[in-house]
């Protein structure tokens, strides 16, 4: 059964009849407007926790001004039925007011890798972010948390801030879940206009570009960001922020490509942001592709 729970008092008392029952415990942080990819962290998390709980929130302080914050989809009935499908055992729905109470005055930051990349498109969104998975964690106290890979940057800067802080909870990345026709799934999609959708197509087009540039043996990071940047040049509608070539757990700039490597990007479609990325741990072999 799948119970939902609006108060930090109650979320507190259910993650701790769980932990008295022995069960591990599972955590998938979400801002809601739930969508297959989401459905992919939870059945991840089902897989390996005999006890787990999503938390719906859109974090106030996660948005900049001029951001979408009001708008943000809250569709919390769907949501919660989403929830009940897979089998969900708890759904930690809270207001602003019970998460930044009257004197809340923390922040949690991760200098520099909070600063680069999204980070500097959106300043603070990161600490934000941060502020309020610690507080998450500290309230379910999981075993495991499950970030999606989509969000790249924001699971190097959650497990940096989880290893810095000595939080007993492993941080665990799950692959990017995309729409048959390649796009990404995220709830922001539900804002591009049908002609937006298509023009937002060239973001993992240009990916698969550089993916198969890389599958192909190029090692040389500014060639393989030239590459995306044509690429997006050349798409009508798009307006590309950033594309950054940079190791995934450091995301420290990369010059040649070595063992593993994240490209990532953000861009507006219309006035819609998306992000997307591609995630190599282990570089293919170019000779695998070779027909001799
Ligand atoms: P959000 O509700 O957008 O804040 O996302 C909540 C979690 O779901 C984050 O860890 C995201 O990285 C993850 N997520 C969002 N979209 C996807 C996707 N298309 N595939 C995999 N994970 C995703």
């Amino acid at each position: 059964m799948t119970v939902c729970v609006e108060s930090v008092a109650e979320v507190r008392a259910q993650a701790a009849e769980a932990r008295r029952r022995g069960l591990r415990i599972g955590l998938v942080p979400t801002m809601g407007a739930l969508h297959e990819g989401h459905a992919s962290l939870i059945r991840a998390a089902r897989a390996e926790c005999g006890w787990v709980a999503v938390s719906i929130f859109v974090n106030p302080t996660q948005f900049g001004p001029g951001e979408d914050f009001a708008r943000y989809p809250r569709p919390l009935e769907a949501d919660a039925a989403l929830c009940r499908r897979e089998g969900i055992d708890l759904v930690f729905a809270p207001s602003a007011a019970e998460m930044y109470p009257a004197g809340f005055a923390t922040a949690v930051r991760v200098a520099g890798l909070s600063e680069k990349m999204c980070g500097a498109f959106r300043p603070g969104h990161f600490d934000g972010v941060c502020t309020v998975v610690a507080k998450l964690f500290a309230l379910v106290q999981p075993d495991a948390a499950y970030f999606g890979e989509k969000d790249a940057q924001q699971l190097a800067i959650v497990r940096r801030m989880a290893a810095d802080l000595n939080l007993p909870v492993e941080v665990r990345g799950c692959p990017t879940v995309r729409e048959p026709d390649g796009l990404a799934m995220s709830s922001r999609n539900a804002y591009l206009s049908p002609g937006e959708r298509r023009q937002a197509l060239a973001l993992p087009a240009a990916l698969a570009e550089a993916r198969r540039a890389m599958e192909t043996g190029e090692r040389d990071a500014a060639r393989l960001a030239a590459l995306v940047r044509q690429r997006l040049a050349a798409a009508k509608g798009v307006e590309l922020q950033y594309v950054a070539v940079v190791d995934p757990d450091t995301l420290e700039d990369l010059a040649i490509i070595g063992g593993q490597v994240l490209v990532a990007l953000a861009a507006r479609v219309g006035t819609t942001r998306l992000i997307d990325n591609v995630l190599l741990r282990r570089l293919p072999d170019p000779r695998a592709n070779r027909t001799e």
